[in-house]
């Protein structure tokens, strides 16, 4: 088995619909307002399929003639992570990333620490370390974090 370096969606991936239908329960449960700003948050970042920085997002959104605030963007970011709809990425020391995180595979990252790129990538061996660890040390393994930090080979592409 080779490991695997795009965004692979697993079978039987969620619909959009199935997405928000998440984020409405979410919101619902915790008497917050389902104002339309806060779907087009949604509905942009399942729309992409890269890792992405909170200014970036709403930087975009504002060219994209969203009507939305820097407050907003931030603050519904949060509320997607807390129900597990995006993931949220500490990159090194300065780089905080997010990405759609609903029906897609896990996944780990490789960053270029000179231009910040990441490459995602799907190796089994690493499930394969979390069932044996897990077994051996009598420990239920919830999830992980793999960053592999370096240089991109031949020089960083802008
Ligand atoms: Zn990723
Ligand atoms: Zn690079």
């Amino acid at each position: 088995m080779s490991p695997l370096t795009s965004k692979i969606p697993i079978a039987g991936r969620a619909s959009f619909e199935e997405v928000k239908e998440i984020f409405s329960a979410h919101l619902e449960a915790h008497h917050l307002r389902r104002t339309p700003e806060r779907y087009a948050i949604l509905e942009e970042i399942y729309s992409r399929s890269d890792h992405f920085d909170a200014e970036a997002l709403y930087i975009h959104m504002k060219n994209s003639n969203y009507r939305v605030s820097r407050a907003t963007v931030y603050n519904t970011l949060e509320l997607l992570v807390s129900c597990d709809l995006i993931t949220k990425h500490q990159f090194g020391k300065n780089l905080t990333q997010y990405e759609k995180s609903h029906g897609f595979k896990q996944h780990d990252h490789l960053i270029c620490v000179d231009c910040g790129k990441v490459i995602e990538f799907c190796d089994p061996r690493i499930q394969q370390i979390k069932t044996t660890m897990g077994d051996l040390l009598n420990f239920k393994v919830l999830y992980h974090d793999l960053n592999l930090y370096g240089r991109c080979k031949g020089g960083c592409v802008k």
